[in-house]
């Protein structure tokens, strides 16, 4: 699977806690809001990281390719 690289545009996060129920251990809570913990390691998370791109109530989640 491709890999991917996550960014959190911090500002736009609402802290809803989906991206980090989704995929814990990529997304975390980071001071006033959620951000990424580290790039996806597996297909697992890298398919659980797009499920919380497409899930983030206030497209706050991008992702660089
Ligand atoms: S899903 Fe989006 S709004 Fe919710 S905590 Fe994650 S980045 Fe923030």
């Amino acid at each position: 699977m491709q890999e991917v690289e996550l960014h959190v545009e911090r500002a736009r996060c609402i802290r809803c806690g989906a991206c980090a129920s989704l995929a814990p251990g990529v997304f975390a809570l980071r001071g006033e809001a959620y951000d990424v913990a580290r790039q996806p390691a597996t297909d697992e998370e890298r398919v659980l990281a797009r499920a919380a791109v497409l899930n983030c109530p206030s497209h706050a989640i991008r992702v660089a390719r």
